[in-house]
């Protein structure tokens, strides 16, 4: 007998997975400009010149290593380079020797959540949300507990207090946010903060916040972001540099442990142990080295900014509802019928391929995820339009 969770996590693809797999069939048949393909979230803006420049200078460089074996938990010149940007552009005071470099933020989320979680444990987590999250969390055994978002996307306050409880360990957060495009506010960091430290207080146990962070640096309308670590103690960081560098196949980010939580010495300990386990060495250690050559940098992601107007303007104008993304390159559409398996079956036959939301916590939108070129979403309106039409009737 094969392990019945794992066995059928193999077996049983995503939503995501099953629709882009149906889009590369699809494009083999048609050609690739005839289908609008919305269904991953695969960076579309070119990588910055700085990553092939420090690849290409790496390898040139015959004083350094760059194939061999790092410490486990990332180069100590890269943990120090990391910590001086995220201390510097979040009035943060990160340790370099708290931060442990990951293969993505799935990598840290799944160390982090290993790191903190007793069998039957809670983590609490508030849909929409990315569907590997339970993945994630049962298999370091824990439970997961999702709160629905209030209208907006964003944390409803009251529903969050009332499922904090005895029973949790951990919070994920995840801001922007995939699907919905939400980005929390201040007041709500600050309102789950003291729900959380009340909490911790009356149950008399740490409450971990772990912040999920791979589209931090894709945010719209000259929003600034605040880091949830200088507001929540206990709080742990889950880095990526997959969507802000377009590398997402490099596997490369990072977990911080917040300096000011009480027990970090314990916690990076841990996850130095839950890292092990993985059966992982090092993060690949070309990109350790890319990295720490690119830190600070981003690809040009204006061009997500650019594609939401496009999007947003266009679906508008057809009659669509949707809360408007504020980061993030996801929107996160109402469907046109309660069922949102049965509305995305109907926009593929107009080649449109949009998630739907039942992996993600919810019912009844679509996730149209717009990192395509902008001339895929200006050419798929009429597809919209046609499948709009289709519910008028
Ligand atoms: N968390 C969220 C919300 C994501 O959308 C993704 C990837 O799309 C990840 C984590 C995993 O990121 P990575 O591929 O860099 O590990």
């Amino acid at each position: 007998m094969l392990p019945e969770k794992i066995l059928a996590w193999g077996k049983t693809r995503s939503c995501i997975r099953e629709l882009a797999e149906y889009g590369a069939r699809r494009k083999a048949e048609i050609g690739a400009e005839n289908v609008y393909d919305f269904s991953l979230g695969n960076p579309s803006v070119p990588v910055p010149e700085c990553v092939d420049e420090a690849v290409a200078e790496i390898l040139k460089d015959s004083s350094d290593k760059p194939h061999a074996y790092t410490t486990a938990a990332g180069l100590l010149s890269l943990r120090k380079r990391i910590a001086e940007d995220v201390n510097g552009r979040f009035g943060l005071d990160i340790d370099p020797e708290r931060i442990y470099v990951t293969c993505g933020a799935a990598a840290g989320l799944t160390i982090s959540l290993k790191a903190v979680l007793e069998p039957g444990e809670e983590v609490v987590v508030i849909a929409p949300f990315f569907p590997e999250y339970r993945v994630f969390t049962e298999a370091s055994g824990g439970v997961l507990k999702v709160v629905p978002a209030a209208e907006d996307f964003k944390v409803d306050i009251e529903a969050f207090k009332a499922a904090v409880s005895e029973k949790t360990r951990a919070v994920i957060i995840n801001s922007p946010n995939n699907p919905s495009g939400a980005v929390l506010s201040d007041n709500d960091l600050g309102s789950m903060a003291d729900i959380l430290r009340e909490a911790e207080e009356r149950y008399d146990r740490t409450i971990y916040l772990i912040s999920d962070e791979p589209y931090r640096e894709i945010v719209y309308d000259g929003r600034s972001i605040t880091s949830p670590l200088s507001i929540y103690a206990d709080s742990i960081m889950c880095y990526s540099f997959s969507k802000s560098l377009s590398i997402p196949g490099e596997r490369i980010g990072y977990i911080a442990v917040n300096s000011r939580m009480k027990d970090a010495g314990e916690v990076y300990a841990a996850i130095m142990g839950a890292g092990r386990a993985l059966g992982y060495v090092n993060p690949p250690s070309l990109f350790q080295r890319v990295i720490e050559k690119c830190i600070g940098v981003t690809a040009d992601i204006s061009e997500y900014e650019l594609n939401r107007k496009t999007l947003t303007e266009g679906l508008k104008s057809i009659g669509y509802e949707y809360v408007e993304p504020e980061g993030a390159f996801y929107l996160f559409l109402k469907a046109l019928e309660p069922d949102a398996k049965a509305f995305s079956e109907r926009a593929k036959k107009h080649e449109l391929l949009l998630v739907p939301s039942d992996d993600f916590g919810c019912t009844g939108y679509v996730r149209v995820s717009y990192c395509v070129a902008g001339k895929t979403i200006e050419d798929s309106m009429p597809a919209f339009k046609a499948l709009f039409n289709e519910y008028s009737k």
